[in-house]
């Protein structure tokens, strides 16, 4: 499941440039079960099944029994449950070395296991069928947070979230389309004016779209 998203395009770039390493690690080669079973029946009865303790216990002690020199490592269950994702979630997350994700399944994973977990993360308010889209989601919006990931690092900050605020408008050949024209002010090759005129599209957007963005900037701003 992971090999296409992690060898294509701005990441598998970036591993291939030795930026950043991701190994996938299946629980089934930690169960001791004959047939490499991993879920069980829910105690209490009900519908679904639950990941068992130990395999998952086994692969999380594999990753985190040794810690290298330097090494900061954050373990994380990607869960519907969890702190809903956000890019300073994700910006906190890029400071880590090493980053430990669990992916759950079926009804998901023994409660116990969760006192070996330092944060759960949610990608939003609905259920998917498995951990990994959202671990891919996770490490899709971290990775573009490490240097040298995206080339232009200002493309980084300018985009939505970052200081903030959502983007502003971009516009690209022909300067006609379909009679629709491109603002004049980007074709005047005056870069104070269109600084301005995206701060002012990026405000205005935000104001729009994400009300709740711009107080949450003040707030902060103020330090409140
Ligand atoms: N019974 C769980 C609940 O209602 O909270 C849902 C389990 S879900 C079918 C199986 C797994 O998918 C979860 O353990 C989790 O790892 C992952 N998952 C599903 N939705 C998710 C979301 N919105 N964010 C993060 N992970 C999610």
């Amino acid at each position: 499941m992971f090999e296409s998203p992690f060898n294509e395009s701005l990441i598998g770039k970036a591993k291939e440039k030795g930026l950043l390493n991701i190994n996938a690690i299946d629980i089934r080669s930690f169960s001791k079960d004959k047939r490499k079973k991993v879920d069980d029946k829910p105690f209490g009865g009900g519908a679904g099944m639950v990941l068992k303790p130990e395999p998952v216990y086994a692969a999380l002690k594999s990753l985190t029994a040794r810690k290298k020199r330097g090494q900061t490592r954050r373990v994380i269950y990607m869960s519907p449950q969890g702190s809903p994702l956000n890019n300073s979630i994700v910006k906190d997350l890029s400071k880590y070395s090493h980053l430990v994700i669990l992916c759950g399944h079926y009804e998901g994973v023994d409660e116990r296991i969760m006192r070996f977990i330092d944060d759960e993360i949610s990608i939003g308010d609905y259920v998917l069928t498995g951990g990994e889209i959202p671990a891919m989601v996770l490490v899709d919006a971290v990775a573009r947070m490490i240097k040298g990931v995206v080339k232009e690092e200002a493309s980084v900050k300018n985009d939505s979230f970052y200081n903030g605020l959502l983007d502003y408008p971009h516009y690209t050949r022909p300067s006609v389309f379909k009679k629709m024209q491109v603002p004049e002010v980007l074709l005047s090759g005056d870069h104070k004016k269109i600084d301005e005129w995206r701060q002012k599209q990026s405000y205005e957007r935000t104001k729009k779209r994400r009300p709740d963005l711009i107080k949450q900037k003040l707030k902060i701003e103020s330090g409140k």
